[in-house]
């Protein structure tokens, strides 16, 4: 019986994790490019600068100190 359970249990957590992870992917439209280098953000755990009335997302504190100091550099039009 004791083992049953704990199957049961190895089940549930399998399941909870797969279902984890098919969370993150669909979350894939939260995720931005950082202009300064290349990397995906995410919008949720990311810097984020504003500027002429766009907000930009970036992964380090650095990155987004970089775009600071010379934004157009940066932007693709
Ligand atoms: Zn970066």
């Amino acid at each position: 019986m004791k083992t049953l359970q704990k199957i049961t249990l190895l089940i549930v957590l399998v399941a909870l994790i797969s279902s984890c992870a098919s969370l993150k992917g669909n979350s894939a439209s939260d995720n931005k490019i950082d202009p300064v280098c290349g990397m995906k953000v995410d919008k949720s755990d990311a810097f984020h600068y504003k500027y002429e009335g766009k907000t930009y997302y970036f992964d380090k504190y650095e990155c987004k100190e970089t775009f600071k100091m010379n934004p157009k550099k940066f932007i693709v039009k």
